[in-house]
């Protein structure tokens, strides 16, 4: 069977993809390797609309519940779903390929199996890079974090680290400066990647430090965070900076490895999209969310992308 579209990836942009999609009846298959994306793994979201507040795993249980009152079923296990629907869910599995032939595309996942399209729409988010430190990896969650908007007002009054000299790891600074004790920022290199407004601003505040040339050693604490020990790659010297959180912003891995044989990606892996439509320069794939080289990445902004998308595939599908 071709299907009309193939939808790959199970955060808030592949989830509100595949409800719309039902909805205007195309022949959708829904592929995602998890349910609900990267907030998954927050204790609380505050900025859902519609929601005050809910937790990362709640997020995704709402998507598959939405989805699948949307959905046929799931392919290959016996599932509640909506008969008759037009919209077929595969989970726990991850796309590896994708490819052309004429007008239709091959999507072929780590199990072997091969699904064919007219239209794709791609949602596979991105990974944050992770911090390689000593400690790094045992404190993540517990002091340890790698998002100021959402775990940020839980270290109010409380001293923090800012890791990243990027746009990224500037707003992060700009945001906990509202709450922190204070907040020093530890940069890799010499020249900050962020733009001079928001440097010179953020720069300002009285609470603000920021060390540049820093090699960050290790991330110290028992049970959470206690502090954070870095070399000043300069003099040689180490640090140890007393602190609660640990913010690290040092960028994201977007999930496309899959693609780049086919759709055209920007200098860091991002797919190139056209942002009035979604269209990539591939003609028949389409991409929304954290994957795109859009400038904010949020989950309501991934929602309406995707969302955007689907408006423009179904007039593709149906109506040009
Ligand atoms: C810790 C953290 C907390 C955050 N908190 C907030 C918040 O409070 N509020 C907010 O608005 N934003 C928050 N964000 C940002 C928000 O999570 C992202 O902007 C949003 O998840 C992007 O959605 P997406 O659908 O584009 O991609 P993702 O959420 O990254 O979802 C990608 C999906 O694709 C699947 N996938 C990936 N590769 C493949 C593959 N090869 N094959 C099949 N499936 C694949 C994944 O399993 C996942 O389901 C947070 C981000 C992080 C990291």
């Amino acid at each position: 069977m071709t299907y009309d579209l193939i939808i790959i990836g199970g955060g808030p942009a592949g989830a509100a993809a595949a409800v719309y999609a039902s909805r205007k009846r195309l022949q959708t298959l829904f592929i995602t390797a998890e349910w609900g994306g990267q907030s998954v793994v927050s204790e609380k979201i505050y900025n859902w609309i519609g929601t005050t507040a809910l937790s990362g795993n709640e997020l995704a249980d709402n998507f598959k519940k939405h989805v699948m009152a949307n959905a046929e079923g799931i392919v290959g296990a016996e599932s509640a779903g909506s008969p008759g629907s037009t919209l077929r869910v595969k989970e726990g599995v991850k796309v590896t390929g994708i490819s052309k032939n004429d007008s239709v595309f091959s999507v072929k996942t780590e199990m072997g199996e091969e699904f064919l399209a007219k239209t794709v729409l791609i949602t596979t988010g991105s990974s944050r890079r992770k911090l390689e430190a000593k400690g790094a990896d045992r404190l993540e969650h517990k002091g340890l974090t790698y998002c100021a908007s959402c775990d940020g007002p839980l270290f109010a009054d409380m001293d923090v680290v800012v890791i990243g000299g990027g746009n990224a790891g500037f707003e992060s600074a700009a945001q906990l400066l509202a709450y922190c004790k204070s907040v020093t920022l530890l940069h890799r290199s010499d020249s900050y990647r962020a733009d001079e407004i928001t440097v010179a601003k953020v720069l300002k505040n009285p609470k603000m430090k920021a060390v540049k040339n820093v090699e960050i050693l290790e991330v110290k604490g028992d049970k959470f965070v206690e502090g954070i020990v870095y070399k000043d790659k300069t003099t040689g010297a180490t640090t140890e900076l007393k602190v609660s959180g640990i913010f690290v912003e040092i960028g994201q891995i977007p999930n496309t490895d899959f693609a780049k044989n086919l759709v055209p990606l920007d200098s860091i892996g991002r797919i190139k999209i056209d942002a009035w439509s979604q269209k990539t320069e591939i003609p028949g794939i389409w991409a929304a969310g954290d994957c795109t080289n859009v400038l904010y990445h949020q989950n309501n902004i991934a929602a309406g992308d995707a969302v955007r998308a689907l408006e423009d595939i179904y007039l593709h599908l149906n109506a040009r």
